[in-house]
């Protein structure tokens, strides 16, 4: 059982399943909705998911459902709708976030250039 939770705590959430992948995203949406270089996430099987607390959500483009605290922002999953029985969990807002390895980068043409990352781990897209 891995357990996560927001800045303030309002909201936790903790999924028994074991990730089918950890990725780090590069693309301009992931980065902006975490004000950071890049995101990276936890994919899940969403029923393997409980939340409490109250979460936000926002429909950033078709499809796609990017959650966060309600209370206090913090980013907590990606879901969209082509791949609607998982949900991408933010690694970092995970208790233990050392618990998991990322696998794989995606959307690396979106990078900022001067975001170097000397891993020898799979590019997609
Ligand atoms: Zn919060
Ligand atoms: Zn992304």
């Amino acid at each position: 059982m891995a357990k996560g939770h927001c800045l303030c705590g309002q909201l936790r959430f903790e999924t028994s399943a074991d990730p089918k992948w950890i990725a780090y995203c590069h693309c301009a949406s992931c980065r902006r909705h975490t004000a950071s270089p890049v995101a990276c996430f936890v994919n899940v099987p969403l029923d393997s998911v409980h939340f409490s607390g109250e979460l936000g959500s926002y429909a950033s483009s078709e499809g796609v459902t990017r959650s966060f605290c309600a209370t206090c922002g913090t980013p907590i999953a990606y879901q969209v709708s082509r791949r609607a029985t998982e949900i991408d969990l933010y690694l970092n807002a995970f208790d233990n976030p050392e618990q998991f390895q990322p696998q794989l980068h995606v959307y690396t043409a979106e990078r900022i250039p001067w975001f170097d990352v000397r891993d020898e781990l799979p590019r997609e897209i």
